[in-house]
């Protein structure tokens, strides 16, 4: 049924589930067994990878080099269309967040912030998070599911044809990087990440090098090491305090995972160096984590690391008790920071005229169901 909505309503009134297999999402090599298996040669895989991937085809019968009569056998087969967008909006300062949404009805957001030569595409990993980082808005999201590897790739894909990034050019990208800083847990969802993130480094589709992909943890130590050894982007870890007292709070994580155990993993980073460092993301919460004692016991405990901070101007949300930080404050802890050693950029907030900032991210069908309040730690 070429074309079919996703879902369709039979005469007796059972909906049945598109039977057509998506494309988007599949490996390299799924992908070619997906194309072997109906009996078409390699060639055949490789060109539609390079139409979807490079071309940014929304349609088989946008694929000028295959026969009209397989164009529309692919399309009886298979699915290369994009989630659903159910709501765009533009920032003041041209941050762009996208709500989407998925066969289910989940939705998650994408956010692209552009710079003069360049932009990041913050991509979600999962609807909601399962982890409840207490400054942070998705943490609140009762619902919770991993994203597919196709799901994750179709941010991608929906940013792109909207941004109007087709056909991929290696110059003047406005999407040429990658942080997975959106909803959700990355390395909770390893393995549809991974294929998600090898497909955006695929050289023959979106071709964008492992440096400009950033993977963003709170802190599961155990998958730190295979995703330098597998993946080998550049690591984020979500700090955010220097004792295992307030980190259990603020990421409650740290209770599985303390301190001392996250940072001797991040010195063993296999794709970290002086050259490629690792971000240590920190939160600036007013009176909570932001002392010259803690900038002092930060840079105690990052020796040895191949490092640098990335403060965070607390980023506020409907029922959040946390302030942040005074520019002052956030002046002052920077430059202890940077006096040992340390780049320490503060992180220009973007998007917050539409929530679309760090930790801001919750999508609008549970938002709609009211705000949980969250407390101060005492
Ligand atoms: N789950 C992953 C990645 C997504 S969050 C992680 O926690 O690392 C991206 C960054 O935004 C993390 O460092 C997160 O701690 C931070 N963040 C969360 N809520 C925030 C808020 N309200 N203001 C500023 N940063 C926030
Ligand atoms: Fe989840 Fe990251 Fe938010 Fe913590 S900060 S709740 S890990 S998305």
């Amino acid at each position: 049924m070429p074309g079919a909505a996703t879902s369709t309503v039979m005469a007796d009134g059972a909906a049945t589930a598109d039977q057509r297999r998506p494309l988007i999402g599949l490996s390299r090599e799924d992908f070619a067994a997906e194309i072997a298996a109906i009996g078409e040669k390699p060639f055949r895989a490789k060109q539609m990878w390079h139409w979807i991937y490079h071309r940014g085809a929304r349609r088989f019968d946008d694929m000028a080099n295959i026969p009209k009569s397989l164009r529309a056998d692919l399309a009886q087969m298979f699915r290369i269309d994009r989630p659903d967008v159910t709501a765009l909006q533009l920032s003041e300062d041209t941050t762009r967040k996208w709500l989407v949404r998925f066969d289910d009805g989940r939705e998650v957001e994408c956010v692209h912030i552009p710079e003069d030569d360049r932009g990041a595409l913050c991509v979600s990993s999962q609807v909601g998070c399962t982890l409840t980082c207490s400054f942070c808005h998705t943490g609140t999201q009762k619902l919770v599911r991993n994203l597919t590897a196709g799901e994750i790739v179709g941010q991608m894909m929906v940013a792109r044809d909207t941004v109007g990034e087709w056909p991929n050019s290696s110059e003047d990208r406005m999407i040429s990087n990658v942080v997975m800083m959106g909803m959700g847990e990355p390395f909770y969802n390893y393995d549809n990440v991974a294929t998600a993130l090898r497909i955006f480094m695929d050289p023959e589709g979106i071709a964008m090098s492992r440096r400009r992909i950033t993977l963003s943890t709170s802190g599961v130590v155990p998958m730190i090491e295979r995703c330098g050894r597998e993946l080998a982007v550049n690591l984020a870890v979500s700090l955010h305090a220097v004792r295992d007292d307030l980190r259990d709070v603020l990421v409650p994580i740290n209770r599985k995972h303390p301190i001392a155990e996250l940072l001797e993993a991040c010195k063993t980073y296999p794709a970290a160096n002086n050259a490629r460092r690792i971000t240590f993301e920190y939160v600036m919460l007013k009176d909570v984590n932001d002392s010259d004692a803690d900038a002092r016991e930060l840079v105690r405990l990052i020796k040895g690391i191949p490092a640098k901070i990335n403060l965070i101007p607390f980023n506020a949300w409907p029922g959040v008790s946390y302030e942040c930080s005074s520019n002052n404050r956030i002046r002052a802890f920077a430059e202890i920071v940077n006096d040992a050693g340390y780049s320490s950029p503060v992180r220009v907030p973007r998007g917050r005229d539409i929530m679309a900032a760090c930790g801001q991210l919750k999508s609008e069908s549970e938002r709609a169901r009211g705000e949980s309040t969250r407390t101060l730690p005492n």
